[in-house]
């Protein structure tokens, strides 16, 4: 068992929606904003080798978008979804699993290319981008993307979407316990289990990977950042915010008494930290690169 993280880019996203309602006097001096607002917020994936399997943890913005899309979100630094899987020995086709957290446009737009790799505008057909690859989703959050309310539309792109069942790659992943207070918990493989929260959108899917006498919780949309651990930080996006914090609150207490580490998919600074809990609250202890964790 190995876990690599696999950072496919920066974007930039609107730092009022991202920290809801929390004043911009406040979470500037967390993330600062360009002159128009805007934050910058990292694209990182995770890749987790288990026995024959290489499974890859969501996938990016992809590439397939027109540049009047991309504008909107200034795509900046070096890092590509190939060159980072390049770095450990991989490539695309190598991967057996890609895992979606949820349907985002930025959690899984890289899942879906254009044949011929064409360029954006193009009609290509578009076909999995991992030739190899079962996809996996949940029937219950699959239902809620491709019938979208119209506040969430925007981030559900049917191109991103749509041919992945199309391709007969799709596969689901039983939800179990969604009532429970604990979060719903399902097993994905022996080293793997996936909680369900539903603040965000409808069921997305958070991996809880045991590693090194350690548990490794892929936090997705419910924390994405370090900047989001303090309750009230929760996403202008979030469809059910009262839910989001019921689930952190709950997350974060489990989190801080079995020692997890978070690994935070669009936090541009930290790749990882534990929990402690201080007067204000639970916070940040140690913040550590993946690689670190011995
Ligand atoms: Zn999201």
């Amino acid at each position: 068992m190995k876990l690599y993280s696999i950072n496919t880019g920066y974007f930039k996203l609107d730092g009022g929606a991202m920290f809801g309602v929390v004043p911009k006097s406040i979470w500037n001096k967390i993330n600062p904003a360009d002159e128009n607002n805007l934050c910058s917020w990292a694209l990182r994936c995770l890749l987790i080798e288990d026995g024959n399997r290489l499974i890859l943890v969501d996938n990016g913005n992809g590439d397939k978008q027109d540049a009047k899309f991309f504008s909107h979100y200034h795509l900046h630094g070096d890092d590509t979804l190939e060159k980072s899987l390049a770095r450990y020995g991989f490539n695309k086709d190598d991967i057996t699993d890609v895992f979606l957290t949820h349907l985002h446009f930025d959690h899984c737009g890289g899942s879906i290319v254009r044949e011929g790799n064409l360029p954006a505008g193009q009609a290509g057909k578009l076909v999995p981008a991992f030739k190899n690859a079962t996809y996996w989703s949940n029937k219950a959050h699959w239902d809620w993307a491709v019938n979208p309310n119209e506040r969430e539309k925007a981030s559900f792109l049917k191109e991103n979407i749509l041919p992945i069942e199309e391709s007969g790659r799709l596969k689901f992943i039983e939800v179990k316990n969604t009532d429970n207070k604990k979060l719903g918990e399902t097993i994905f493989t022996e080293n793997i289990s996936v909680r369900f929260v539903n603040g965000h959108t409808q069921a997305m899917m958070l991996p809880q990977i045991k590693y090194k006498n350690r548990t490794v919780v892929f936090m997705a949309d419910l924390l994405p950042s370090a900047g989001h651990i303090p309750l009230p930080y929760i996403m202008g996006y979030d469809m059910f915010p009262l839910t989001t914090l019921n689930e952190k609150k709950s997350f974060l207490r489990e989190a801080v008494e079995n020692d997890y580490t978070l690994f935070f998919e669009h936090d541009r600074v930290h790749e990882c930290c534990n929990l402690e809990q201080t007067e204000k609250g639970i916070r940040p202890k140690d913040f550590f690169m993946l690689e670190e964790i011995l």
